[in-house]
């Protein structure tokens, strides 16, 4: 399955907080989608067959990947290929740059310490600023 048939079902099921009820006997787990019963998953099976603690990992699995959730992976995923396709480079300070700070300043004027100014890192051993990935808001880029 596609990234986008992914997308496609996802945005067609139902949204919001997905969870899941396990019967007292154990036998039926319940899920739940946006307030609303989804799903009524008889587990019980003649002969061989998950246990309780299995039935419950299952129900658990299924709530977890909710719509809402796949979505966010999808778009973690492609914002991390669309990084590793075009890694943002250091922007690093120049001299003569107000607001340049002091301590990476010489007496002359020149700057003694490379040091980006998104990341803070002086010297960096490479090119990529992972801060732009890393830092970016709604959580996203963490791992
Ligand atoms: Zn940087």
């Amino acid at each position: 399955m596609t990234l986008a048939e992914f997308r496609a079902l996802a945005s067609k099921a139902t949204p919001g907080e997905w969870w899941r009820r396990i019967s007292q006997s154990g036998i039926c787990a319940y899920l739940y989608a946006d307030g609303h019963l989804l799903a009524d998953l008889h587990s019980y099976t003649e002969g061989p067959g998950p246990d309780r603690a299995q039935r419950d990992a299952n129900a658990a699995w299924i709530a977890a990947a909710s719509p809402t959730a796949i979505l966010a992976l999808i778009e973690r995923l492609e914002r991390a290929e669309a990084f590793i396709a075009k890694p943002a480079k250091h922007r690093f300070w120049r001299p003569g740059e107000a607001d340049c700070p002091r301590d990476i300043k010489a007496p002359n004027g020149e700057l003694h310490t490379l040091r980006c100014k998104v990341c803070g890192e002086d010297d960096p051993r490479d090119q990529i600023c992972r801060a732009t990935y890393f830092d970016a808001p709604a959580g996203e880029g963490e791992g």
